[in-house]
Protein backbone atom coordinates (compact mmCIF):
# COMPACT_ATOMS: atom_id res chain seq x y z
CA UNK A 1 0.00 0.00 0.00
CA UNK A 2 3.04 2.36 0.53
CA UNK A 3 4.68 1.91 -2.11
CA UNK A 4 1.40 1.86 -3.93
CA UNK A 5 0.38 5.17 -2.60
CA UNK A 6 3.83 6.78 -2.79
CA UNK A 7 4.52 5.62 -6.20
CA UNK A 8 1.02 7.40 -7.67
CA UNK A 9 2.03 10.63 -6.13
CA UNK A 10 5.40 10.77 -7.57
CA UNK A 11 4.04 9.66 -10.85
CA UNK A 12 1.58 12.82 -10.63
CA UNK A 13 4.12 15.30 -9.64
CA UNK A 14 6.62 13.61 -12.76
CA UNK A 15 3.12 14.68 -15.00
CA UNK A 16 3.48 17.88 -14.27
CA UNK A 17 7.08 18.79 -14.87
CA UNK A 18 6.33 19.73 -17.88
CA UNK A 19 4.35 23.12 -16.62
CA UNK A 20 6.89 26.07 -17.43
CA UNK A 21 6.82 29.20 -15.06
CA UNK A 22 4.57 31.05 -16.79
CA UNK A 23 5.05 35.13 -16.85
CA UNK A 24 2.23 35.96 -15.08
CA UNK A 25 2.60 34.31 -12.53
CA UNK A 26 6.13 33.74 -12.18
CA UNK A 27 7.80 33.97 -9.12
CA UNK A 28 5.99 36.36 -7.53
CA UNK A 29 8.22 37.45 -5.74
CA UNK A 30 8.19 38.10 -1.90
CA UNK A 31 10.20 39.00 1.35
CA UNK A 32 7.90 38.19 4.53
CA UNK A 33 4.01 37.70 5.25
CA UNK A 34 5.05 41.33 2.73
CA UNK A 35 2.87 44.31 4.81
CA UNK A 36 3.30 47.31 2.34
CA UNK A 37 2.02 50.71 3.04
CA UNK A 38 -1.78 51.06 2.33
CA UNK A 39 -2.60 54.16 4.41
CA UNK A 40 -4.68 56.30 2.61
CA UNK A 41 -6.91 59.07 3.16
CA UNK A 42 -9.63 56.55 1.95
CA UNK A 43 -8.90 54.12 4.53
CA UNK A 44 -8.69 57.12 7.64
CA UNK A 45 -11.99 58.31 6.32
CA UNK A 46 -13.94 54.69 6.18
CA UNK A 47 -11.70 53.87 9.75
CA UNK A 48 -13.07 56.57 11.67
CA UNK A 49 -16.61 55.87 10.14
CA UNK A 50 -16.09 52.70 11.30
CA UNK A 51 -14.82 53.42 14.60
CA UNK A 52 -17.52 55.88 15.37
CA UNK A 53 -19.88 53.08 14.30
CA UNK A 54 -18.23 50.74 16.71
CA UNK A 55 -18.19 53.57 19.16
CA UNK A 56 -21.92 54.84 19.15
CA UNK A 57 -22.68 51.11 19.37
CA UNK A 58 -20.72 49.91 22.40
CA UNK A 59 -22.22 53.36 24.75
CA UNK A 60 -25.71 52.22 23.54
CA UNK A 61 -25.61 48.77 24.13
CA UNK A 62 -22.40 47.89 26.65
CA UNK A 63 -18.80 46.44 25.70
CA UNK A 64 -18.56 44.12 22.79
CA UNK A 65 -17.00 40.40 22.40
CA UNK A 66 -13.42 40.53 20.23
CA UNK A 67 -15.95 38.16 18.25
CA UNK A 68 -18.13 40.77 17.52
CA UNK A 69 -15.31 43.41 16.64
CA UNK A 70 -13.45 41.51 14.36
CA UNK A 71 -16.64 40.44 12.57
CA UNK A 72 -17.81 44.11 12.08
CA UNK A 73 -13.87 45.07 11.16
CA UNK A 74 -13.81 42.29 8.86
CA UNK A 75 -16.41 41.52 7.17
CA UNK A 76 -19.40 44.29 7.89
CA UNK A 77 -20.92 44.34 4.23
CA UNK A 78 -22.92 47.70 5.07
CA UNK A 79 -22.71 51.19 2.87
CA UNK A 80 -25.09 53.59 4.61
CA UNK A 81 -26.07 56.45 2.70
CA UNK A 82 -26.61 59.47 5.15
CA UNK A 83 -29.25 62.46 4.45
CA UNK A 84 -27.60 65.87 5.14
CA UNK A 85 -29.12 69.02 5.29
CA UNK A 86 -27.20 72.12 4.53
CA UNK A 87 -28.51 74.82 6.79
CA UNK A 88 -27.04 77.68 4.59
CA UNK A 89 -27.58 76.38 1.34
CA UNK A 90 -30.93 75.15 2.63
CA UNK A 91 -30.88 71.83 0.50
CA UNK A 92 -30.32 67.91 1.14
CA UNK A 93 -27.47 65.74 -0.24
CA UNK A 94 -26.25 62.52 0.58
CA UNK A 95 -23.01 61.34 2.09
CA UNK A 96 -21.87 57.79 1.55
CA UNK A 97 -20.41 56.22 4.74
CA UNK A 98 -18.69 53.10 4.76
CA UNK A 99 -19.01 50.87 7.34
CA UNK A 100 -17.76 47.91 4.86
CA UNK A 101 -15.22 45.25 6.52
CA UNK A 102 -11.52 44.89 5.69
CA UNK A 103 -12.00 41.95 3.48
CA UNK A 104 -15.18 43.30 1.93
CA UNK A 105 -13.80 46.46 0.33
CA UNK A 106 -10.35 45.88 -0.43
CA UNK A 107 -7.78 43.76 -2.46
CA UNK A 108 -5.28 43.31 0.36
CA UNK A 109 -3.23 40.57 -1.24
CA UNK A 110 0.04 40.59 -3.24
CA UNK A 111 3.05 42.85 -3.19
CA UNK A 112 1.04 45.75 -4.47
CA UNK A 113 -1.57 45.15 -0.97
CA UNK A 114 -1.57 44.65 2.49
CA UNK A 115 0.00 41.00 2.99
CA UNK A 116 1.35 38.10 0.61
CA UNK A 117 0.74 34.52 1.16
CA UNK A 118 2.29 31.57 -0.29
CA UNK A 119 0.13 30.54 -3.34
CA UNK A 120 1.09 34.57 -4.26
CA UNK A 121 4.94 33.75 -3.85
CA UNK A 122 5.20 30.77 -6.10
CA UNK A 123 3.36 28.58 -8.45
CA UNK A 124 4.86 25.61 -6.95
CA UNK A 125 2.63 25.47 -3.64
CA UNK A 126 -0.69 26.19 -5.61
CA UNK A 127 1.11 23.12 -7.99
CA UNK A 128 1.94 20.68 -5.07
CA UNK A 129 -1.47 21.29 -3.94
CA UNK A 130 -2.98 20.38 -7.01
CA UNK A 131 -1.00 16.79 -6.96
CA UNK A 132 -2.46 16.51 -3.39
CA UNK A 133 -6.38 17.14 -4.54
CA UNK A 134 -5.61 14.15 -7.33
CA UNK A 135 -3.90 11.66 -5.74
CA UNK A 136 -6.72 12.58 -2.70
CA UNK A 137 -9.02 11.64 -5.14
CA UNK A 138 -7.17 8.99 -6.94
CA UNK A 139 -7.08 7.14 -3.43
CA UNK A 140 -10.64 7.49 -2.70
CA UNK A 141 -11.16 5.20 -6.12
CA UNK A 142 -11.59 7.65 -8.68
CA UNK A 143 -15.19 8.50 -7.80
CA UNK A 144 -17.12 10.29 -10.95
CA UNK A 145 -17.01 13.32 -9.38
CA UNK A 146 -15.14 16.08 -7.91
CA UNK A 147 -15.82 19.24 -6.54
CA UNK A 148 -12.81 21.43 -5.67
CA UNK A 149 -14.12 23.83 -2.97
CA UNK A 150 -11.95 26.57 -2.04
CA UNK A 151 -12.49 29.21 1.18
CA UNK A 152 -11.70 31.95 0.76
CA UNK A 153 -9.35 32.43 -2.31
CA UNK A 154 -8.42 35.66 -2.12
CA UNK A 155 -6.98 36.59 -5.92
CA UNK A 156 -7.52 32.86 -7.15
CA UNK A 157 -4.15 32.33 -7.81
CA UNK A 158 -4.29 28.83 -5.60
CA UNK A 159 -7.23 27.81 -7.57
CA UNK A 160 -5.52 28.48 -10.73
CA UNK A 161 -2.23 26.95 -10.24
CA UNK A 162 -4.56 23.96 -9.37
CA UNK A 163 -6.63 24.15 -12.82
CA UNK A 164 -3.06 24.60 -14.32
CA UNK A 165 -2.12 20.96 -12.96
CA UNK A 166 -5.88 19.52 -13.43
CA UNK A 167 -5.50 20.71 -17.34
CA UNK A 168 -2.01 18.68 -17.35
CA UNK A 169 -3.13 15.26 -15.93
CA UNK A 170 -6.08 15.63 -17.72
CA UNK A 171 -5.61 12.17 -19.26
CA UNK A 172 -6.07 10.92 -15.22
CA UNK A 173 -8.78 13.23 -14.71
CA UNK A 174 -10.41 12.21 -17.86
CA UNK A 175 -12.77 9.79 -15.73
CA UNK A 176 -14.08 12.35 -13.16
CA UNK A 177 -16.64 15.38 -13.84
CA UNK A 178 -14.60 18.65 -12.24
CA UNK A 179 -16.26 21.70 -11.28
CA UNK A 180 -14.60 23.88 -9.09
CA UNK A 181 -16.97 26.20 -5.72
CA UNK A 182 -15.29 29.17 -4.30
CA UNK A 183 -16.60 30.56 -0.60
CA UNK A 184 -16.08 34.36 -0.71
CA UNK A 185 -17.52 37.18 0.86
CA UNK A 186 -15.55 39.83 -0.57
CA UNK A 187 -17.86 40.88 -3.37
CA UNK A 188 -14.06 42.99 -4.39
CA UNK A 189 -12.23 39.44 -4.44
CA UNK A 190 -14.69 37.61 -6.05
CA UNK A 191 -14.57 39.99 -9.07
CA UNK A 192 -10.94 39.58 -9.21
CA UNK A 193 -10.83 35.80 -8.61
CA UNK A 194 -13.59 35.57 -11.85
CA UNK A 195 -10.88 37.30 -13.95
CA UNK A 196 -8.22 35.21 -12.71
CA UNK A 197 -9.93 31.43 -13.57
CA UNK A 198 -13.01 32.22 -15.34
CA UNK A 199 -13.15 33.35 -19.96
CA UNK A 200 -17.15 33.55 -19.69
CA UNK A 201 -19.73 33.80 -16.86
CA UNK A 202 -22.61 36.56 -15.11
CA UNK A 203 -23.70 37.71 -11.87
CA UNK A 204 -27.03 36.42 -9.81
CA UNK A 205 -29.69 39.02 -10.86
CA UNK A 206 -30.60 38.73 -6.89
CA UNK A 207 -28.83 39.39 -3.98
CA UNK A 208 -30.02 36.08 -2.42
CA UNK A 209 -29.19 33.29 -5.13
CA UNK A 210 -26.79 31.04 -3.23
CA UNK A 211 -24.58 31.14 -6.08
CA UNK A 212 -23.97 35.18 -6.64
CA UNK A 213 -21.50 34.51 -9.67
CA UNK A 214 -20.83 32.04 -12.03
CA UNK A 215 -18.58 31.04 -15.23
CA UNK A 216 -16.78 28.63 -17.49
CA UNK A 217 -13.16 28.54 -17.50
CA UNK A 218 -10.82 28.44 -20.78
CA UNK A 219 -11.00 24.53 -20.33
CA UNK A 220 -14.39 24.20 -19.91
CA UNK A 221 -14.76 23.83 -16.30
CA UNK A 222 -18.20 25.10 -14.06
CA UNK A 223 -17.43 27.34 -11.76
CA UNK A 224 -19.44 29.06 -9.09
CA UNK A 225 -18.99 31.20 -5.91
CA UNK A 226 -21.18 31.53 -2.56
CA UNK A 227 -21.32 33.30 0.37
CA UNK A 228 -21.85 30.40 2.47
CA UNK A 229 -20.38 27.09 2.97
CA UNK A 230 -23.98 25.69 3.45
CA UNK A 231 -24.67 26.67 -0.24
CA UNK A 232 -22.13 24.87 -1.87
CA UNK A 233 -23.96 21.60 -3.00
CA UNK A 234 -22.62 17.80 -1.55
CA UNK A 235 -20.97 15.38 -2.99
CA UNK A 236 -17.41 14.03 -3.14
CA UNK A 237 -15.24 16.87 -2.36
CA UNK A 238 -12.09 18.48 -1.63
CA UNK A 239 -11.83 21.48 0.47
CA UNK A 240 -9.45 23.56 0.96
CA UNK A 241 -8.84 26.20 3.12
CA UNK A 242 -5.74 28.04 2.82
CA UNK A 243 -5.55 31.60 5.24
CA UNK A 244 -8.90 31.33 5.86
CA UNK A 245 -9.38 30.56 9.50
CA UNK A 246 -6.93 33.08 10.56
CA UNK A 247 -9.47 35.79 9.13
CA UNK A 248 -12.42 34.39 11.58
CA UNK A 249 -13.49 35.79 14.80
CA UNK A 250 -11.71 34.84 18.10
CA UNK A 251 -13.89 35.17 21.39
CA UNK A 252 -10.92 35.89 24.06
CA UNK A 253 -11.29 34.64 27.65
CA UNK A 254 -8.66 35.18 30.78
CA UNK A 255 -8.15 32.82 33.84
CA UNK A 256 -9.13 35.08 36.82
CA UNK A 257 -9.89 34.35 40.79
CA UNK A 258 -12.71 33.98 40.16
CA UNK A 259 -12.75 31.65 36.72
CA UNK A 260 -13.11 32.31 33.22
CA UNK A 261 -14.17 35.67 32.20
CA UNK A 262 -14.29 36.91 28.60
CA UNK A 263 -12.27 39.74 27.16
CA UNK A 264 -14.16 42.04 25.43
CA UNK A 265 -14.21 45.87 23.34
CA UNK A 266 -15.18 48.66 25.47
CA UNK A 267 -14.52 52.71 24.62
CA UNK A 268 -11.44 54.29 26.40
CA UNK A 269 -12.62 56.75 28.54
CA UNK A 270 -9.52 58.47 28.93
CA UNK A 271 -8.68 58.37 25.44
CA UNK A 272 -11.66 59.94 23.56
CA UNK A 273 -11.96 57.93 20.22
CA UNK A 274 -10.06 55.10 21.34
CA UNK A 275 -10.90 51.53 22.09
CA UNK A 276 -9.84 49.27 24.48
CA UNK A 277 -9.67 45.65 26.41
CA UNK A 278 -11.62 45.21 29.87
CA UNK A 279 -12.13 41.80 31.68
CA UNK A 280 -16.10 41.44 31.64
CA UNK A 281 -16.74 41.39 35.78
CA UNK A 282 -19.38 38.49 35.48
CA UNK A 283 -19.99 35.29 32.81
CA UNK A 284 -20.53 35.49 29.54
CA UNK A 285 -22.78 33.07 27.68
CA UNK A 286 -19.65 32.10 25.79
CA UNK A 287 -17.10 32.05 28.91
CA UNK A 288 -19.29 29.54 30.43
CA UNK A 289 -19.79 27.47 27.00
CA UNK A 290 -16.48 27.80 24.60
CA UNK A 291 -13.31 27.24 27.29
CA UNK A 292 -12.86 23.56 28.23
CA UNK A 293 -13.49 22.68 31.95
CA UNK A 294 -9.42 21.02 31.93
CA UNK A 295 -7.67 23.89 30.12
CA UNK A 296 -4.59 24.83 31.52
CA UNK A 297 -3.81 27.61 30.20
CA UNK A 298 -4.17 31.21 31.60
CA UNK A 299 -5.96 33.27 27.91
CA UNK A 300 -7.37 31.27 25.28
CA UNK A 301 -8.82 32.40 22.56
CA UNK A 302 -11.49 30.20 20.83
CA UNK A 303 -12.55 30.55 17.09
CA UNK A 304 -16.44 29.40 17.39
CA UNK A 305 -17.54 30.53 14.00
CA UNK A 306 -14.31 28.59 12.87
CA UNK A 307 -15.51 25.47 14.65
CA UNK A 308 -18.90 25.63 13.15
CA UNK A 309 -17.23 25.55 9.60
CA UNK A 310 -15.00 22.83 10.63
CA UNK A 311 -18.18 20.68 11.81
CA UNK A 312 -19.97 21.30 8.29
CA UNK A 313 -17.10 20.20 6.88
CA UNK A 314 -16.37 17.18 8.78
CA UNK A 315 -19.99 16.21 8.31
CA UNK A 316 -19.45 16.67 4.56
CA UNK A 317 -16.72 14.56 4.43
CA UNK A 318 -17.84 11.69 6.43
CA UNK A 319 -21.31 11.84 4.48
CA UNK A 320 -20.14 12.55 1.34
CA UNK A 321 -16.44 11.15 1.14
CA UNK A 322 -13.31 13.54 0.16
CA UNK A 323 -10.60 15.24 2.73
CA UNK A 324 -10.55 19.07 3.61
CA UNK A 325 -6.82 20.44 3.84
CA UNK A 326 -6.27 23.40 6.02
CA UNK A 327 -3.18 25.51 6.35
CA UNK A 328 -2.44 28.36 8.66
CA UNK A 329 -0.21 29.90 11.16
CA UNK A 330 -1.28 27.79 13.92
CA UNK A 331 -0.43 25.97 16.86
CA UNK A 332 -1.39 22.49 18.71
CA UNK A 333 -3.13 24.24 21.62
CA UNK A 334 -0.14 25.43 23.41
CA UNK A 335 -0.60 29.38 22.19
CA UNK A 336 -2.05 31.99 24.52
CA UNK A 337 -2.88 35.41 23.01
CA UNK A 338 -1.91 35.79 19.26
CA UNK A 339 -4.49 37.82 17.77
CA UNK A 340 -2.97 40.72 15.80
CA UNK A 341 -3.41 43.77 13.40
CA UNK A 342 -1.30 44.47 10.47
CA UNK A 343 -1.26 47.44 8.93
CA UNK A 344 1.48 48.81 6.52
CA UNK A 345 4.15 46.53 6.11
CA UNK A 346 3.95 46.30 10.51
CA UNK A 347 2.23 44.64 13.15
CA UNK A 348 -0.21 47.38 14.17
CA UNK A 349 -2.79 48.33 17.33
CA UNK A 350 -5.63 45.71 16.85
CA UNK A 351 -8.32 48.28 18.06
CA UNK A 352 -7.12 51.61 15.96
CA UNK A 353 -8.53 51.84 12.57
CA UNK A 354 -10.78 48.85 12.21
CA UNK A 355 -11.75 47.78 9.09
CA UNK A 356 -8.46 48.78 7.57
CA UNK A 357 -6.22 46.89 8.88
CA UNK A 358 -6.19 42.60 8.70
CA UNK A 359 -6.67 41.68 12.00
CA UNK A 360 -5.43 37.59 12.58
CA UNK A 361 -5.67 35.28 15.10
CA UNK A 362 -3.41 31.71 14.93
CA UNK A 363 -5.17 28.99 14.04
CA UNK A 364 -5.44 26.40 16.90
CA UNK A 365 -5.73 22.70 15.64
CA UNK A 366 -6.11 21.28 19.13
CA UNK A 367 -9.38 22.90 18.55
CA UNK A 368 -9.99 21.78 14.98
CA UNK A 369 -9.73 18.36 15.76
CA UNK A 370 -12.05 18.46 18.99
CA UNK A 371 -14.89 19.92 17.26
CA UNK A 372 -14.31 17.95 14.20
CA UNK A 373 -15.33 14.79 16.50
CA UNK A 374 -15.09 10.87 15.51
CA UNK A 375 -16.58 10.90 12.35
CA UNK A 376 -13.52 11.83 10.34
CA UNK A 377 -9.80 11.12 10.93
CA UNK A 378 -7.61 13.65 11.29
CA UNK A 379 -4.20 14.32 10.45
CA UNK A 380 -1.46 16.78 11.59
CA UNK A 381 -0.84 19.76 12.04
CA UNK A 382 2.12 19.31 10.32
CA UNK A 383 4.89 22.19 9.19
CA UNK A 384 4.86 23.64 6.07
CA UNK A 385 8.30 22.80 5.70
CA UNK A 386 7.80 19.04 6.36
CA UNK A 387 4.19 19.00 4.07
CA UNK A 388 6.01 20.81 0.74
CA UNK A 389 9.02 18.28 1.34
CA UNK A 390 6.66 15.43 1.50
CA UNK A 391 5.04 16.41 -1.85
CA UNK A 392 8.50 16.37 -3.76
CA UNK A 393 8.98 20.23 -3.84
CA UNK A 394 12.81 19.38 -3.92
CA UNK A 395 12.48 16.88 -7.18
CA UNK A 396 10.12 20.16 -8.48
CA UNK A 397 12.79 22.28 -7.73
CA UNK A 398 15.40 20.90 -9.44
CA UNK A 399 12.97 20.62 -12.66
CA UNK A 400 12.46 23.95 -12.94
CA UNK A 401 16.08 25.23 -11.92
CA UNK A 402 17.43 23.20 -15.14
CA UNK A 403 15.09 25.11 -17.02
CA UNK A 404 15.68 28.37 -15.68
CA UNK A 405 17.76 31.63 -16.62
CA UNK A 406 20.09 32.85 -14.01
CA UNK A 407 17.20 35.33 -13.13
CA UNK A 408 14.66 33.12 -12.54
CA UNK A 409 16.58 30.53 -10.56
CA UNK A 410 17.44 33.73 -8.03
CA UNK A 411 13.56 34.30 -7.58
CA UNK A 412 13.32 30.41 -7.67
CA UNK A 413 15.45 30.15 -4.71
CA UNK A 414 13.99 32.80 -2.90
CA UNK A 415 10.96 31.86 -3.39
CA UNK A 416 12.06 28.45 -1.96
CA UNK A 417 13.53 30.06 1.09
CA UNK A 418 10.59 31.72 1.73
CA UNK A 419 8.20 28.69 1.97
CA UNK A 420 10.64 26.26 3.15
CA UNK A 421 12.97 28.42 5.63
CA UNK A 422 12.26 27.37 9.09
CA UNK A 423 12.27 31.21 10.25
CA UNK A 424 9.84 32.36 7.50
CA UNK A 425 6.83 30.15 6.69
CA UNK A 426 8.56 26.82 6.66
CA UNK A 427 8.03 25.87 10.52
CA UNK A 428 5.22 28.98 11.43
CA UNK A 429 2.58 27.66 8.84
CA UNK A 430 0.59 24.13 9.39
CA UNK A 431 -1.26 21.95 7.94
CA UNK A 432 -4.07 19.91 9.11
CA UNK A 433 -6.16 17.20 7.12
CA UNK A 434 -9.73 15.81 8.14
CA UNK A 435 -10.22 12.82 6.01
CA UNK A 436 -12.84 10.16 5.57
CA UNK A 437 -12.38 7.65 7.77
CA UNK A 438 -11.97 4.71 5.65
CA UNK A 439 -8.71 6.48 3.70
CA UNK A 440 -7.15 5.86 7.10
CA UNK A 441 -7.98 2.13 7.30
CA UNK A 442 -5.68 -0.40 5.31
CA UNK A 443 -7.75 -2.74 3.16
CA UNK A 444 -6.77 -6.05 3.60
CA UNK A 445 -4.62 -7.57 0.92
CA UNK A 446 -4.75 -11.09 0.21
CA UNK A 447 -1.15 -12.65 -0.23
CA UNK A 448 -2.22 -15.95 -1.89
CA UNK A 449 -4.82 -17.24 -0.15
CA UNK A 450 -3.48 -15.74 3.80
CA UNK A 451 -4.48 -12.32 4.90
CA UNK A 452 -1.01 -10.07 6.10
CA UNK A 453 -0.55 -11.17 9.80
CA UNK A 454 1.15 -8.12 11.09
CA UNK A 455 -0.72 -4.68 12.22
CA UNK A 456 -0.32 -2.55 8.77
CA UNK A 457 0.94 0.28 9.27
CA UNK A 458 -1.39 3.13 8.54
CA UNK A 459 -1.52 3.75 4.77
CA UNK A 460 0.09 6.69 3.50
CA UNK A 461 -1.38 10.66 2.83
CA UNK A 462 0.60 12.43 0.63
CA UNK A 463 1.93 15.39 2.51
CA UNK A 464 1.93 14.10 5.53
CA UNK A 465 4.12 10.91 5.38
CA UNK A 466 7.24 11.01 4.06
CA UNK A 467 7.47 10.14 0.63
CA UNK A 468 11.38 9.05 -0.38
CA UNK A 469 11.30 10.32 -4.25
CA UNK A 470 13.86 8.79 -6.35
N1 LIG B 1 -6.59 31.98 0.53
C1 LIG B 1 -6.05 33.23 0.03
C2 LIG B 1 -6.62 34.47 0.73
C3 LIG B 1 -6.43 34.58 2.22
S1 LIG B 1 -7.15 36.07 2.89
C4 LIG B 1 -4.55 33.19 0.07
O1 LIG B 1 -3.99 32.44 0.86
O2 LIG B 1 -3.91 33.94 -0.66
C5 LIG B 1 -8.72 35.48 3.51
C6 LIG B 1 -9.74 35.19 2.43
O3 LIG B 1 -10.95 34.74 3.08
C7 LIG B 1 -10.18 36.37 1.57
O4 LIG B 1 -10.49 35.89 0.29
C8 LIG B 1 -11.42 36.87 2.32
O5 LIG B 1 -12.23 37.68 1.53
C9 LIG B 1 -12.06 35.56 2.69
N2 LIG B 1 -12.96 35.60 3.84
C10 LIG B 1 -12.75 36.21 5.03
N3 LIG B 1 -13.77 35.96 5.88
C11 LIG B 1 -14.65 35.18 5.20
C12 LIG B 1 -15.89 34.58 5.54
N4 LIG B 1 -16.45 34.76 6.73
N5 LIG B 1 -16.52 33.81 4.62
C13 LIG B 1 -15.95 33.62 3.38
N6 LIG B 1 -14.76 34.18 3.01
C14 LIG B 1 -14.12 34.94 3.91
Amino acid sequence: MRGFCAAKTQQLLSLIHSISPLPSVQWRAATSRLWSSSSSSEDDASGSSMLRHLTSKIKATGPISVAEYMREALTNPVMVRLRCFHVHHNETSYVILSLQGYYVKKNMLGPEGDFITSPEISQIFGELLGVWVVSEWMAAGRPKQLQLVELGPGKGSLASDILRVFTQLQPVLSAASVSLHLVEVSPVLSRLQAQTLIATGGEAEREDEPVYRYGQTAAGLPVSWYRRLEDVPSGFSIFLAHEFFDALPIHKFQRTERGWREVLVDVDPDRPGRLRFVVAPTPTLASRTLVQADESRDHVEVCAEGGVVIQQLARRVAKDGGAALIADYGHDGTKTDTFRGFKGHSLHDTLASPGCADLTADVDFSYVRRVAGRGVACLGPVAQRTFLKNMGIDVRMQVLLRNSDQSSREQLMSSYEFLTDGAKMGERFLFFGLLHPSRLVRPKMATGLKLEKKTPAQPPVAGFTEIRFA
